[in-house]
């Protein structure tokens, strides 16, 4: 029995390790890798070049791309595809309407690629565009490029709960469980491979913006995700992980609204809790050790948002973009 646990003990350190660097997860940006059969994750380089991640869906003649990044980061999503499957990519779907998911979208339609969403990421272009397209081209080099005047909306949309693409081989699903990081947020789920790629619903590691958000609804629509068989969770930025990922975003954005309400019923005001010095802001709301994962830069502006949704009573997308 010693004896054997002795023998044992490696491989159950290893797969304690492994389980481990899955929930922990390594930053690996510009890296295309295969994380099941036919489906290959490229984690996208944000701090160097602002990309989301991408999820490459194999099918028996085609890809189904998940996201469609900047511009660049579409480029170089298509060369791994070129070389690591070598079919054509027949859709993309965008999660959501943000620059870094869907600024790429011209790139992959003059690829021959149909360019799928929500319909809820066409209305909030039209919210928000061509205003920040044109920031992104006035500083950004691949937007500049294309030459555009505004954002290219995807050009087929669902407007229902969900929508399944079939061939046979494979079976891929699109869903819409209402206002969570945007009005449009999209999800891309697996059944049978048990993966979800949630876009920026759910990130793994500091990447939370809640400007376009609806802070309150945020944790109910993870909980309807939670609902779904999961194995494996691809967010839209940060390393891949385990369906842990779910309830430690939701943690953290449950644990947010809790600090800040209780700072409101204390009569605090926004001055108390944010605070400017030159471009960076603080803050004095504190949250729990156990999810600090996901606190970094933006945490102020989270604190911020939230402030705003609580005392208005109105999502801060609402606030940002009107109805
Ligand atoms: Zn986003």
């Amino acid at each position: 029995m010693v004896r054997l646990s002795r023998i044992l003990l490696p491989f159950v350190l290893a797969g304690l390790l492994a389980g481990v660097v899955l929930r922990q997860g390594r930053t690996q940006p510009n890296t295309f890798k295969r994380v099941a059969e036919g489906v290959w994750f490229r984690e996208g380089d944000l701090k160097g070049k602002g990309h989301c991640n991408n999820i490459v869906i194999e099918m028996k003649d085609y890809c189904i791309v998940v996201d469609a990044n900047f511009p660049s980061g579409a480029e170089e999503c298509l060369a791994d595809i070129k070389r690591a499957i070598g079919k054509p990519v027949k859709y993309v779907f965008d999660t959501h309407h943000h620059g870094d998911h869907a600024y790429g979208n011209p790139i992959w339609t003059r690829h021959g690629a149909t360019t799928l969403a929500h319909k809820g990421v066409v209305e909030e272009m039209k919210r928000y565009e061509p205003k920040r397209w044109q920031e992104a081209a006035a500083s950004r080099e691949d937007c500049k490029k294309l030459n555009l005047p505004t954002a290219e909306p995807p050009k087929e949309t669902f407007s229902g709960a969900k929508k399944v693409i079939s061939d046979g081989s494979r079976t891929v699903e699109f869903h819409f469980f209402g206002w969570a990081h945007t009005r449009g947020d999209g999800f891309v789920y697996l059944p049978k491979e048990k993966i979800l790629c949630t876009g920026d619903v759910v990130v793994n590691g500091p990447y939370n913006y809640m400007g376009d958000g609806n802070g309150a609804n945020w944790p109910r629509v993870i909980e309807r995700l939670q609902k779904l068989d999961v194995k494996t969770v691809l967010p839209g930025h940060g390393p891949p992980s385990d369906a842990t990922l779910l309830e430690r975003q939701k943690q953290f954005l449950l644990e947010l609204r809790k600090a800040v309400q209780a700072a409101v019923k204390q009569k605090k005001k926004l001055e108390d809790l944010v605070t400017t010095e030159g471009t960076m802001k603080k803050t004095t709301i504190v949250l729990p050790e156990r999810v600090q994962h996901f606190v970094g830069d933006f945490f102020p502006s989270q604190v911020e948002y939230t402030y705003k949704e609580i005392t208005t009573g109105k999502p801060h997308g609402e606030i940002l973009g009107g109805k």
